[in-house]
């Protein structure tokens, strides 16, 4: 059995092609079923639909695979378990710290909302910087508005959003994309069907 681990929406649309191209297609549409766990034209390969954060944690414990995650994700879990083969180049977009424009300097340490707590501790210690970071699960770009945070970072794609609430993006942190993720152990012991697909894939993009 081969499982993979998608997110619906965008991931799922975008990676439906590349499946396609390695001769996977589901039997469901993943918008319209209820299942978690999708059939495909293969006996043996399974689309498993999880949340986008989830993917990198099932693709760890081998509950799946292999799997499709964005890079923002990726960095925020940490990657431990996991291989990245291939940069699929879809959903691309820049995880970026923003705040409100012409915000008055802050005095002392600055307060950063945001869902990558991981990612932001790490960048703000590289610069030196200590920040209070607070843990949101969505709309940050209410945090600098509300009076919450100083700061946020997210991802930004056409900066649409953050304008629509007065902010403006700051600082670049990474330039993001999705990648194909395997399982380590699965690399090694599931190697030709894995590296088939790949290959595939790697077709399919070039
Ligand atoms: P924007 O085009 O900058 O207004 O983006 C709209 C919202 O969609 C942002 O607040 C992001 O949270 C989200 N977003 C945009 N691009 C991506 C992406 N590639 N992956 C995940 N979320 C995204």
């Amino acid at each position: 059995m081969l499982k993979i681990a998608l997110s619906k929406g965008r991931i799922f649309k975008e990676t439906l092609p590349l499946l396609k191209a390695a001769g996977i297609e589901p039997l469901d549409d993943p918008e319209s079923s209820r299942k978690l766990i999708l059939n495909t034209n293969h006996e043996d390969v399974k689309l498993v639909i999880i949340r986008a954060t989830d993917v990198p944690t099932y693709v760890q414990f081998g509950a799946a695979d292999i799997g499709v995650a964005g890079k923002d994700v990726l960095m925020e879990h940490g990657g431990e378990g996991i291989y990245e083969p291939l940069d699929l180049g879809i959903a691309k977009c820049r995880l970026m710290t923003a705040g409100l424009v012409n915000a008055d300097p802050v005095n002392g340490r600055k307060r950063v909302a945001t869902k990558f707590v991981n990612v932001a501790r790490k960048y703000f210690e590289s610069r030196g910087e200590q920040v209070e970071v607070i843990k949101l699960y969505g709309s940050m770009e209410l945090g600098p508005i509300v009076g919450l945070s100083d700061l946020i970072v997210d991802v930004v794609d056409t900066g649409n959003t953050l304008k629509a609430n007065g902010l403006e993006p700051i600082d670049h942190i990474a330039d993001i994309s999705s990648r194909l993720i395997v399982n380590k152990a699965a690399m090694k012991m599931k190697h030709e069907r894995i590296q088939s697909l790949i290959d595939r894939i790697r077709g399919a993009l070039a």
